[in-house]
């Protein structure tokens, strides 16, 4: 399997579509806190909420530009600890796999 123009696309747009959910919680979390104290608290409260899913999102946009820079060089489904191929069904799974299931084990 060397053509990975499919899942390049697909990785694209779950790039681009993570990148505008990353932006729209960094600037709710830019907006100044509520003035009564009694908010503030709730607020704080939503924002480690949106901080947390913001980590994971931007944990999920690294792991993407790896994997297309892994397209790019031409190594993508080869496993990064064995050099072994990564089962085609494990990328499909999961697209930004960098190593085989016994190396992630
Ligand atoms: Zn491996």
């Amino acid at each position: 399997m060397t053509d990975h123009a499919a899942i390049e696309t697909a990785l694209k747009q779950r790039l681009s579509a993570l990148t505008g959910e990353v932006d729209a919680i960094g600037a709710e979390l830019s907006t100044p806190l509520d003035a009564d104290f009694s908010e503030q608290a709730n607020e704080l409260e939503g924002q480690d909420a949106l901080k947390s899913v913001e980590a994971v999102q931007l944990g999920e946009i690294d792991a993407i530009h790896a994997a297309l820079a892994r397209i790019e060089a031409g190594s993508y489904g080869q496993c990064r600890v064995c050099g072994k191929d990564i089962a085609p069904a494990r990328l499909v799974a999961l697209p930004t796999a960098s190593t085989c299931i016994a190396c992630a084990a």
